[in-house]
């Protein structure tokens, strides 16, 4: 679990990216609307992710999604809810690099590092790399991953609802937790 204060000082670390890249942030925003994602694995800035969603409203959603330099996220994916499709996603890449893994022809040495003793948990190795303005459509069901680059990334994403709560995970004993 993380205290309020780490959660506070990985915020303020946040708001520095946003600044960098140049991606206004309002002050609403800033004090309450990042959100941290964490796998608790022990290690958030290498598993983990922050986002700042603007909208999400049952037909649409768009928010902002951060990677610390070489940070990934879980292999996972959007499954159906009762008769609802999954969500649908398609991500832009606004400022660094990304390495973004989804269904395709494995690559060969890919350049992501998966995390030690969880290799197994990465089963897509079709690599994409993603630089500002490159985007990337997630079909539905499609699991995916992605890490970023050695500066971190601050990507758009543009979906239907996003109901984090409901994602599955490969490594399904991931106790995820959103600040
Ligand atoms: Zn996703």
């Amino acid at each position: 679990m993380m205290d309020l204060k780490e959660q506070r000082k990985i915020k303020e670390e946040v708001i520095k990216y946003f600044v960098k890249a140049g991606i206004f942030l309002t002050s609403e925003e800033k004090k309450n609307k990042i959100q941290i994602v964490d796998y608790n694995t022990g290690n958030f800035y290498q598993m983990g992710l922050a986002m700042v969603a603007f909208v999400n409203v049952p037909r649409y959603c768009g928010k902002f999604i951060f990677f610390f330099p070489g940070q990934c996220c879980a292999e996972h994916w959007h499954p159906s809810i009762e008769d609802k499709p999954g969500k649908e996603e398609t991500f832009r890449v606004l400022w660094g690099k990304v390495y973004a893994y989804g269904s395709g022809e494995p690559t060969k040495n890919i350049k992501a590092k998966i995390p030690k003793g969880r290799e197994k948990y990465f089963t897509c190795r079709h690599e994409v790399i993603l630089n500002p303005g490159d985007q990337y459509t997630v079909g539905l069901n499609e699991k995916h991953w992605w890490q970023a680059d050695h500066d971190g990334v601050i990507a758009l994403e543009v979906s239907s609802q996003s109901r984090d709560e409901y994602d599955l995970t490969t490594e399904d004993k991931l106790n995820t937790v959103i600040y």
